[in-house]
């Protein structure tokens, strides 16, 4: 184990997760340094969701390591996964819920104190340009704000790795413009790493890195402009398509 000050905030040391005959994560292996957004860039059945499982500890890998923050997730999982937050593909708000009523749930899980909850709860409202909306049902929510409310809820804990797995599916192009650019705009702040798992070649222009899965494998790591000189091509979604194929 390494020493939190020195652990890079995420860790995969050759991963591996299959089922049956299919190996959805293949030898997976990279590392995510505290502040860095990384584009997780994978055609459908490319193993997203599966490393992403495998992260939130919903699944253990066959062989490999995982760590975060240092932590190892098989040895350590409860501070491994304390440091860890989530926005899942499927919404997850309770729409019956307030927009404060589900933050504060989320607050209880992570044994938060509520005093001090509710001081994070309105500080990310308003980080998120959602104060006035703190008291509505989440129901009320467009779909956008529901989203932001799900990122202030995967930070509340103060974590320092956000997983966010196909997090725009459903958005417009507004929307889905607006949480990229939050989240660009507040992971140095907060020293966060984002690994943003996506299908679409558009999100991923202005990541640190972009790594591309493809059957399980990692087939890059690169930077954005990287890829596409790597490949000899003029556009991300040129230079994916000439690695993965035809979908
Ligand atoms: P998508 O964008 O379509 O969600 P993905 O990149 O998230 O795709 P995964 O869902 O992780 O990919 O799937 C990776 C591979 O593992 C696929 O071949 C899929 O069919 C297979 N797979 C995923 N979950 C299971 C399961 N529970 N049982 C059997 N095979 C599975």
């Amino acid at each position: 184990m390494t020493s939190e000050r020195d652990a890079p905030a995420l860790l995969l040391d050759k991963v591996v997760k299959t089922y049956g005959s299919i190996r959805a994560v293949d030898g997976v292996s990279f590392s995510a340094a505290p502040g860095e957004f990384i584009a997780l860039l994978g055609p459908n059945g490319a193993g997203k969701t599966t490393l992403f499982q495998l992260l939130a500890g919903l699944f253990v890998p066959d062989s490999g390591r995982i760590e975060i923050m240092g932590q190892d997730m098989r040895r350590n999982p409860v501070p491994a996964l304390a440091k860890l937050g989530i926005v899942f593909q499927q919404p997850t708000l309770d729409l019956e819920l307030t927009v404060t009523g589900n933050l504060l749930f989320h607050a209880g899980l992570h044994g938060i104190p509520r005093s001090v909850a509710i001081n994070r709860i309105e500080a990310e409202l308003a980080r998120l340009g959602l104060s006035g909306r703190a008291h509505d049902k989440a129901a009320k929510l467009s779909g956008g704000n529901r989203r932001r409310v799900e990122l202030a809820r995967a930070l509340l804990h103060e974590p320092r790795v956000l997983l966010m797995d196909e997090a725009t599916v459903g958005l417009d192009p507004a929307s889905r413009g607006d949480l990229l650019k939050l989240l660009f705009s507040m992971r140095r702040e907060r020293a966060v790493a984002v690994l943003w798992a996506t299908h679409l070649c558009d999100e991923v222009s202005g990541a640190d890195r972009v790594i591309v899965l493809h059957h399980g494998k990692v087939l890059a790591d690169k930077t954005p402009a990287g890829l596409v000189a790597d490949a000899g091509a003029h556009t991300i979604e040129e230079a994916f398509l000439m690695m993965t194929g035809p979908q």
